[in-house]
């Protein structure tokens, strides 16, 4: 990305020299994606981040949809849908919200109740960012059905780079991601559109990104997110792996220290779980001064999704779990990344121990 910054990029709408390089470095980025996910490269559409893919898959479907179109979501998404499904149901779209189970899943009977004859935008998760649960999304299809008046979407955001995200096998028709989770820059995400169901833009312009999304391309980023999604989709296994042993690691560990600490969502053994994400409570206070005294001893955890840490509330996605509200407003959520160490989980736990022990 430097590099290319450094080289001066043109504008790649220009039939210039410099804005043909620019085009090419979007052409070549657009393939790259394609190859990594499995998809064909008129699917892949380049817009600022997971935020605006989840509003263009959603009020763009809806807006391009007839009235009788109703849409379901579950009750632990991430606020980039809630909030456009939100916004939808305020103009008059019916809306149905699906529960989820003691381990975060989600409810399947009620997915298929939530279903009538209708035509129907499905959106739901493929990872839950809070809790680490995730979501057959093949048995979503199978649950809703086929054809034009079934239109899936997923929020991919957090299962890109982490596990394998299998677009074609997961039957989705829209599927959102977002570059910098998987050590892109902030700022480019991708809405993956197969088989082309209707959609309309959300801001209007030129002809950029099929008119879907217009205004001058972020080339070097799009260029870099494009790298970082071909690195993080190859060392998806290995990245699996050793984020699972360290939050095991960290886990067992925790418990020995904490004999009253709790995970929440799924459990630490569960196959399918986010390889990286915990949620733990001790109820020792709120889960923002628990972050707060954290942080103090060097150790960066979050209470709820980034977006909603700003409220006293506890966290939607622990408040719509099967667990007393004391435990729910004390959750915190503990991410392993590409750099932890084993040390760092040592310290962490440590951190953890010696902060619970003292909490209120
Ligand atoms: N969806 C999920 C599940 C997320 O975790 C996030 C960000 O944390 C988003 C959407 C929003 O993505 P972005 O920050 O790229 O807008």
């Amino acid at each position: 990305m430097v590099e290319l910054l450094d080289e001066g990029l043109g504008n790649a709408s220009s039939v210039h020299g410099t804005g043909r390089r620019a085009r090419a470095l979007i052409d070549e980025a657009r393939e790259t994606i394609a190859d990594a996910l499995g998809v064909g490269e008129d699917d892949v559409l380049f817009t600022s981040g997971g935020t605006e893919s989840n509003n263009l898959a959603i009020l763009g479907t809806l807006d391009a949809a007839p009235a009788e179109m109703a849409v379901v979501t579950s009750v632990a998404e991430h606020p980039a849908v809630l909030e456009p499904v939100a916004r939808a149901e305020a103009l008059g779209r019916r809306v149905t919200r699906v529960p989820i189970g003691a381990d975060g899943g989600l409810d399947f009977e009620a997915l298929g109740a939530a279903v009538g004859p209708d035509p129907t935008l499905v959106s739901v998760m493929a990872a839950n960012n809070e809790i680490g649960s995730t979501t057959n999304l093949a048995r979503v299809r199978s649950t809703i059905g086929e054809g034009p008046d079934r239109v899936l979407h997923t929020d991919g955001v957090q299962m890109l780079g982490k596990l394998n995200v299998d677009i074609p096998g997961w039957g989705v028709d829209l599927a959102s991601f977002s570059g910098h989770k998987v050590g892109g820059p902030v700022g480019v995400g991708l809405l993956i559109r197969c088989g082309l169901p209707s959609l309309s833009p959300r801001v209007f312009g030129g002809a950029q990104e099929r008119g879907l999304r217009p205004g001058t391309e972020n080339v070097a980023a799009i260029a870099a997110t494009a790298e970082a999604i071909r690195i993080a989709v190859r060392e998806v296994a290995e990245y699996a792996e050793r984020t699972s042993s360290l939050a095991r690691l960290l886990w067992a560990s925790l418990r020995a220290r904490v004999p009253d600490v709790r995970l929440n969502g799924p459990r630490i053994d569960d196959p399918d779980r986010l390889p990286n994400t915990l949620n733990i409570s001790a109820v020792r206070g709120d889960s923002r001064t628990l972050v707060a005294r954290l942080d103090l001893g060097g150790l960066e955890v979050s209470s709820g999704s980034a977006c909603a840490s700003g409220s006293l509330e506890p966290s939607h996605v622990l408040a719509a779990l099967p667990i007393d509200s004391e435990r729910a407003r004390s959750g915190v959520r503990i991410s392993i990344g590409r750099s932890t160490t084993e040390a760092d989980i040592h310290t962490a736990v440590e951190t953890l121990g010696r902060t619970l022990g003292e909490a209120p």
